[in-house]
């Protein structure tokens, strides 16, 4: 006979069970508790039991191409090893050119969503951002366009010297569908101020929220964890993501993002465990009680813990991911290209005792017919060029 659910949670987590079997809110106290318990097992449980609830076995991933535009950024972030420094990455910002030819790459692969960010770069005009959106609409129609976090769409707006709800109001006429999480990483002054000070704080990053949601796009959150903050402050992100999700309920999923320190400037700090990653995962699922869907990154948790991940609160494991240029391994600077085939996508889920679903950027469940209306027309071959 198997163990109870009691047995499995153990005395300390009985509480929390209860609630969770009530479908009630969880507290800041819970959520300390639920990550310092030595119980990451019953941590596990209880968010199984969450996800489950909403999905059964049903994991999500998409078709999906990253292209980081420019690595060109005149914020510094501590945690940060993309941007184009003495050291590290040569600078580069792609032409629009460069750009379709990066679409080319992968004109006969169906794709449902392209994912654009890049650093804050001083010398993009606002016509720039509108026309890269452009730029891709037109090469793939149809396809989603999920791009610029909330410190860029601040950037666009003091480059076209206008307000936000202008820029984001433009863009979406270019063809911006929804924003991507980021820009934050935690809602906390004191690590806003020791790791990103010259960002956006807590407070403007949650204006640029409920201004995307007033004008009806939908967004992802983050938080990316595992460097300098303490167990109090994670939890109060999740809070206050959970408070911002009551007033607009226009965010999709949550993605904790595990923080990688190689060729940062946090170096020196251990990264997250595989406990972490789990724990980080479990906890959102279980706070996050607003949230539909929450993600397991495979590129920064790896295939083995996103497996685990599946059954402690992910449903979620992202997509194929083609040119991810964000993390890079171990500080190499060579191979960027970070790719899961769709049989390799099949088979993670399926050995770990789960049931792929293809869907799109809004989590509908995709058919075949439009998976094969998404391949790219035919472009004009275009030379690579570094600007
Ligand atoms: Fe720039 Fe973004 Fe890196 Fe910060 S995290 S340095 S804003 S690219």
């Amino acid at each position: 006979m198997g163990l109870t659910p009691e047995q499995i949670v153990g005395d300390e987590l009985i509480p929390i069970l209860r609630k969770v079997e009530r479908s009630e809110r969880l507290s800041r106290e819970d959520g300390i508790l639920l990550s310092n318990t030595q119980n990451l097992t019953g941590v596990g449980h209880l968010a199984n039991i969450v996800r489950e609830r909403l999905h059964g076995g049903k994991t999500y991933f998409v078709r999906n191409q990253h292209i980081n535009y420019t690595n060109i950024c005149n914020k510094f972030c501590k945690f940060c090893s993309f941007y184009a420094k003495k050291g590290g990455p040569a600078p580069y910002q792609m032409s629009l050119e460069e750009v379709k030819h990066r679409l080319e790459w992968h004109r006969d692969v169906p794709l449902t969503e392209i994912h654009m960010v890049g650093g804050i770069n001083p010398r993009l005009p606002y016509s720039y951002y509108l026309d890269l959106v452009r730029t891709v609409k037109e090469a793939r129609p149809g396809v989603h366009v999920k791009a610029f976090t909330a410190v860029e769409i601040v950037e666009i707006a003091r480059q076209g010297k206008v307000t936000v709800d202008q820029a984001l109001a433009d863009l979406i006429e270019a063809g911006l569908d929804s924003l991507p999480g980021g820009g934050i990483e935690i809602l906390s002054d004191r690590v806003h101020a020791e790791l990103f000070g010259k960002k956006l704080n807590g407070e403007e990053w949650k204006d640029v929220a409920r201004a995307a949601a007033k004008l009806g796009l939908r967004q992802y959150a983050t938080m990316l964890y595992g460097h300098i903050e303490t167990v109090e402050e994670r939890v109060d992100h999740l809070i206050q993501l959970r408070e911002l999700q009551d007033e607009t309920g226009h965010f999709l999923t949550m993605t904790p993002l595990s923080f990688h320190p190689e060729s940062t400037e946090l170096s020196d700090i251990t990264g997250p465990t595989a406990d972490d990653d789990l724990r980080a995962i479990a906890i959102c699922r279980l706070m996050l009680d607003n949230f539909e869907h929450i993600k397991s990154f495979w590129i920064m948790n790896t295939v083995p813990v996103t497996q685990m991940s599946l059954w402690y609160g992910a449903d979620d494991a992202d997509g194929l991911v083609h040119e991810y240029e964000i993390t890079y391994k171990s500080g190499e600077w060579g191979n960027k290209s970070q790719v899961l085939t769709y049989d390799n996508m099949l088979r993670m889920i399926n050995e770990a005792g789960r049931i792929p679903i293809e869907r799109d950027s809004l989590y509908r469940e995709i058919s075949a017919e439009e998976l094969q209306a998404s391949v790219m027309p035919k472009l004009t071959p275009l030379p690579m060029s570094k600007v």
